[in-house]
């Protein structure tokens, strides 16, 4: 029987329900269950269930046929969705959890970690005390190897989960992970269930491999009983007389428990079938049969593996994997989950401490001679010490690493628009801030080797920007092939190199000098009001959505934001309010699709920070309550 509490219910009618149950011959267990407070009453029938319905305090009361009642979906009919270290299963999202089979060692861990966060995967698995069935297999490493996962997870920003073999255990693995699996050898290992139960933690409730469903929701409740809120189911394969695979994937499970249990369902591909090349056919059968995510093994060199390398995925075919789930999720109507990966070296407060003097370099992507270079100069000074990276993304890292004070990249031009793989790495680095602007003319160059000239050129080098800016020159050569590179000084760079007299690149003439060749045509750009805009990056020092103290009246005057809205009518309008109440000027909009999410979009805005700041400070607390997702990008001094 569940009796479901009135939410204001006295202690006093609590403790006269709680009486007279137990005067009826009932046990009980008390629990919370999302919003609602349940008193759980097992033992024989002995009451009319009205006479407990008209007790005060009481909501409702129901009979349940089930043994099971916590997990049961007639006590709480909406879905559970669990949150892991600030990831959610269940609800119409996707989950997914990759790693390998066991912690192997630091760098393997390390490694497994970074190429599943790669390709999507949301939280890292990988066993530290591992159930083998023989005494002479691998172990696993214990405790280290439970560090070691846990560093791979913060690391990458990923929370982590992992096997807890004993009730001794628990305790000490609570605070290293932030989800407990119990294997599917423990699933009705009582004791266990218990103690990990009491806990209050995340669990991952494998299958036992000849339970049946009403047993391993039974198990389910031993966890809920004790205290835990956050069960997800596992179905991991069970064992039948079919030897061709390890186990046998029950695919019928995934809407059977969706009837039963509110909670969450995910399936081990890699277990259920044990065999590598058949792992992904049953993943995909798994999310189009509704379960809420898989858990699959993956390892950098599977054939090296110290357990179960033979159902492991190789990288290349987990990120294809994802791409597939990815392509089948809106099917079931579903979304795969993805979140912006974090480039944070280590923990979140050694990198925002600005004790340590951070280096003078300036970063920049490309080589000597790039427009970058220019800007840099420009801002920085013509003697300024600088980084030639290999792309954005370096100039992100190296400024988040403190190997570059500053970092210089284009973020938009007049001529083509935004450069919208930067802004989305701002989402990717949260800890990176805009810290100024600077616009920049560009005067694109025709440039090959000394003895080349138009007649043979065979080949254009350049960035695709450097092509889009210059379309109505190059349509004059119908004949000439393009070849894209990552941006316009490595175009002129490789020419230098190859002394090839059928190739030119589009770049500027800085570029030329640089690398000692040519300018064949300068000038070619389209449209000779071609700007690019710059933004200088720094590392976050604290919160800059405050006002800031002590800058007096030397208060920057522009402010890049980005935000999501919610998913209802007038949602982004309602937001702009914010903003055109308080008389601040919107100087750039712009919408970008989220990544995982289709047919949802970013804003990003440009403002203009009034005479009077606090004005601007003032409207981000009402912006942050009213967008779904907020973050300011930076405040800064506007190019003139
Ligand atoms: C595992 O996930 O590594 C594992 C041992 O799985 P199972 O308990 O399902 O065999
Ligand atoms: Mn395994």
């Amino acid at each position: 029987m569940i009796i479901v509490l009135a939410k204001d219910i006295s202690e006093q009618d609590k403790e006269i329900i709680r009486r007279y149950v137990k005067e009826h011959g009932f046990q009980i267990r008390e629990q919370l269950l999302g919003e609602e407070s349940i008193i759980g009453a097992t033992g024989k029938f002995s009451v009319d269930l009205r006479e407990i319905g008209l007790l005060p305090g009481v909501e409702r009361v129901s009979a349940t046929a089930k043994p099971y009642e916590l997990a049961s979906r007639e006590t709480k009919p909406e879905d559970t969705i669990v949150n892991v270290g600030g990831i959610a299963i269940g609800g119409a999202r996707i989950s997914i959890i990759a790693g390998p089979c066991a912690v192997e060692s630091r760098t393997q861990i390390l490694e497994t970690a970074a190429l599943v966060r790669e390709s999507g995967a949301v939280i890292l698995r990988g066993g530290a005390y591992k159930p083998r069935t023989s005494p002479y297999a691998f172990q696993g490493l214990g405790m280290q190897g439970l560090e070691y996962l846990k560093e791979a997870g913060e690391r990458e920003g990923m929370p982590i989960v992992t096997e807890v073999v004993s009730p001794e255990l628990a305790l000490s693995m609570k605070d290293l992970t932030d989800m407990f699996q119990i294997g599917a050898r423990n699933m009705q290992n009582f004791e266990l269930l218990k103690k990990v139960g009491s806990l209050a933690k995340p669990v991952l409730l494998k299958r036992g491999p000849s339970a049946t469903i009403e047993e391993w929701l039974l198990s389910v409740e031993y966890l809920l009983a004790a205290g835990t809120k956050d069960v997800v189911l596992c179905e991991r394969g069970i064992r039948t007389f079919e030897t061709y695979t390890r186990n046998t994937l029950d695919i019928s499970a995934i809407p059977v428990i969706k009837e039963l249990s509110h909670l969450p369902i995910i399936v081990d591909p890699s277990h259920a079938v044990g065999i590598r090349a058949k792992v992904t056919p049953v993943a995909l059968a798994a999310i189009a049969a509704g379960a809420d995510g898989i858990t699959v093994e993956v390892h950098p060199q599977p054939d090296e593996a110290l357990s179960d390398g033979q159902q492991s995925l190789y990288g290349d075919q987990f990120e294809r994997l994802m791409r597939d789930i990815e392509a089948l999720a809106p099917v079931v109507g579903k979304e795969l989950l993805r979140t912006p990966r974090p480039h944070r070296k280590t923990g979140t407060t050694v990198i925002l401490s600005t004790e340590k003097p951070v280096s003078k370099h300036i970063a920049f992507s490309g080589e000597s001679g790039a427009y970058a270079e220019q800007a840099l100069m420009r801002a920085f000074g013509e003697e300024a010490p600088r980084m030639m990276m290999p792309s954005f993304a370096a100039v992100f890292d190296a400024v988040l690493e403190g190997k570059a004070g500053f970092g210089i990249i284009p973020v938009e031009n007049s001529l083509t628009g935004s450069i919208h793989e930067n802004y989305d790495l701002f989402l990717r680095y949260p800890d990176i801030a805009i810290t100024g602007e600077l616009k920049l003319r560009i005067i694109h160059c025709l440039i090959a080797c000394e003895q080349a000239s138009l007649d043979s050129i065979a080949l254009v080098r350049s960035h695709p920007q450097g092509f889009a800016q210059c379309r109505e020159f190059l349509n004059n050569y119908p004949s000439w092939k393009t070849e894209t590179y990552n941006d316009t000084a490595s175009a002129v760079a490789s020419i230098a190199r190859s002394g090839d007299l059928t190739v030119a690149a589009i770049a500027g003439e800085a570029a030329a000098h640089a690398h000692g060749l040519n300018v064949l045509r300068s000038g070619i750009e389209t449209n000779p009001r071609n700007y690019t805009r710059f933004v200088i990056i720094s590392r976050r020092n604290g919160t800059t959505t405050s006002i800031p103290a002590s800058l007096g009246d030397k208060q920057p005057n522009k402010a890049s934001l980005v935000f999501s809205v919610q998913d209802r009518p007038g949602s982004l309008f309602d937001c702009l309010k914010i903003l055109s109440e308080r008389g601040i000027n919107l100087s750039k909009l712009e919408s970008r699709p989220i990544q995982g999410q289709p047919w949802q979009y970013l804003f990003y805005l440009d403002v203009t920070i009034p005479e009077n700041p606090a004005v601007f400070y003032n409207a981000l607390e009402p912006l942050k309550a009213q967008a779904a997702h907020f973050h300011l990008l930076g405040v800064y001094w506007a190019a003139t």
